[in-house]
């Protein structure tokens, strides 16, 4: 192992292994320290998206969307299937193949790319300096030109619900229960909790989700939300908002361990829920915890995230700061474009890294996704806006998949009709939505979108509506809005 190094990238989640990637392509002499070790002792590359997040909790929501499909569904389509029967085990099993396949792919891409996988623990020194202690604890002192920081984030606790790994769990607990909980409660009714909830809820469990806000997913566009809530409620999952949850309990009953979740609901008043199990998941925080010596001189902010410009730069000198660890919406894409951009920087580039335009999903069934900004945001932002919707009801493509429930929503400036934000609830809406983010980058119109051909019958066409009916020429539907 050499000492010296143009780069050092601390972690290897989405944001570090990029950078490390591209560091290397770009002919820098990279490393890349990374300490999750996998259940064999061994180092694993890809951090909690590849681990505990975006790989493993999409994995399960494809097995629990085909059973449900298969439960529930079929027969509409004259399928008939007998008794559907459920086998928890192979389905955690079967994810697990998944994350390790994947992780395998992210530690030969860095050997192919010849950066060097270090695993151990990595701590930022002065002058670029990072002392690296291997999983034997020995000690190595690493110097680098740029060191990156991509050390990501872990859940938040809360004293009221500390999690117990057993019947209390955040949502790495939730992605290995062994069998369906007959009752599962969940604190916060955000991302983690609505993905994780329809996980267990399509395979069978009675969910019931407590919030504290008294508004439904707050952060985005507000008449998606409302969409969103009315098809969850058909769904059956339970999301009581305005709560604020007072204690817990773990209690047996009759040879069982259950839960006792007392709260105080949105009109004040005391209740109380018993749950089999209990995921919470209320937030992520920035992780790092044994990552800054106090000569490192990287300085943090009030929300204990690492401080860094738009750049990635932080306080110290040729020490850059990416992925969940900085500020931003913590998404594995969000922390890959940051390595590319830091990566190219160091190289000489003079790369730039567009933060209005980052797409958000949220993969329950059917998805929700967003890009830009909501309606509520360029309301207080003051600028003049028209909008444009549209059902996937009125989509030939979705009644005939029987995905009809949801909409499309395109939002443009009044006075240039330059496309502002798109929100969508319904089939495809990720794949939806990155159609009008590659728009978007390229200063794409409403009328730009309307006037473009799209195939027919597919999902897709709701998003062609949408921006006709931005300026009042939707074809299959009569528009509020009458222009010539
Ligand atoms: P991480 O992925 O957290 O990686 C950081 C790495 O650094 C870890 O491997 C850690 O071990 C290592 N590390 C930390 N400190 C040190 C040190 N001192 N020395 C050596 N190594 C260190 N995002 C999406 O965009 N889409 C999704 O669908 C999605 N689903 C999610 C589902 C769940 C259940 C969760 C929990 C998260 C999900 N996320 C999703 C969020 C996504 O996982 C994170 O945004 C992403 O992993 C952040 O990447 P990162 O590289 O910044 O950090
Ligand atoms: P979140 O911020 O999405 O949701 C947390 C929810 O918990 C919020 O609605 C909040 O109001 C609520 N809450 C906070 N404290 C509470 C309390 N004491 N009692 C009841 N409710 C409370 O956070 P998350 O769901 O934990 O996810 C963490 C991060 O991981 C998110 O920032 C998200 O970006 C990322 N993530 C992304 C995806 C995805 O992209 N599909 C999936 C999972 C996670």
């Amino acid at each position: 192992m050499s000492n010296k190094y143009d780069v050092i990238v601390i972690g290897s989640g989405p944001a570090g292994y990029v950078a490390a990637i591209r560091a290397a392509q770009l002919g820098l002499k990279t490393a890349c320290i990374e300490k999750w070790k996998g259940k064999d002792g061994k180092g694993v590359n890809g951090g909690t998206c590849l681990n505990v997040g975006c790989i493993p909790s999409k994995a399960l929501l494809d097995s629990s969307h085909k059973y449900h499909e298969a439960k529930v569904s079929f027969g509409s389509h004259g399928i008939g299937t007998g008794d559907v029967s459920i086998d928890v085990p192979s389905m955690i099993e079967r994810k697990e193949r998944i994350v390790k396949q994947m992780a395998g792919g992210v530690a030969g891409l860095l050997k192919a790319n010849k950066v060097d996988s270090l695993y151990g623990t990595g701590k930022l020194l002065a002058n670029r300096k990072v002392q690296f202690v291997d999983f034997e604890d020995k000690e190595t002192i690493l110097e680098a030109e740029n060191v990156i920081l991509a050390s990501g984030s872990i859940p938040v606790n809360i004293p009221v619900a500390l999690v117990d790994n057993d019947v209390i769990v955040d949502s790495t607990g939730a992605l290995e229960f062994q069998e369906v909980p007959e009752r599962l409660g969940v604190i916060g009714a955000g991302v983690i909790g609505l993905e994780l909830g329809s996980v267990w809820g399509r395979l069978g469990s009675k969910v019931v989700l407590l919030e504290a806000m008294e508004s439904f997913l707050a952060m985005m566009d507000q008449q998606i939300s409302k969409e969103a809530q009315k098809i969850y409620k058909k769904q059956h999952l339970d999301i009581r908002l305005g709560c604020r949850v007072t204690g817990t309990e773990v209690v047996e009953s009759k040879g069982k361990k259950e839960v006792v979740v007392t709260y105080t609901d949105k009109d004040g008043k005391d209740a109380k829920e018993i749950f089999d199990k209990l995921i919470v998941c209320v937030g992520r925080r920035p992780f790092t915890d044994g990552l800054l010596s106090d000569e490192s001189d990287v300085k943090l902010d009030e929300r204990g995230s690492i401080y860094v410009n738009d750049l990635c730069s932080t306080s110290a000198p040729g020490v850059w700061a990416i992925g969940d660890v900085v500020r931003g919406p913590m998404l594995a894409h969000k922390g890959s474009e940051e390595g590319v951009m830091v990566a190219e920087r160091i190289a000489g580039q003079k790369t730039v890294m567009n933060y209005d335009i980052i797409p958000n999903v949220i993969y329950t069934h059917p998805e929700i996704a967003a890009v830009g900004r909501t309606e509520e945001q360029i309301k207080a932002d003051g600028e003049p806006y028209n909008i444009g919707t549209f059902p996937f009801q009125a989509i030939g493509r979705a009644v005939a998949a029987d995905e009809s429930d949801g909409m499309v929503k395109i939002i443009a400036h009044a006075d240039t009709d330059r496309i502002l934000g798109c929100h969508i609830v319904g089939p495809s809406a990720p794949d939806l939505v990155q159609q009008i983010a590659i728009a978007m980058e390229f200063g794409s119109t409403a009328e730009d979108i309307g006037m473009t051909v799209f195939g027919h019958p597919t999902f897709s066409e709701a998003v062609k509506e949408a921006a006709l009916a931005v300026n009042g020429h939707a074809i299959h539907m009569p528009n509020r809005k009458k222009r010539k």
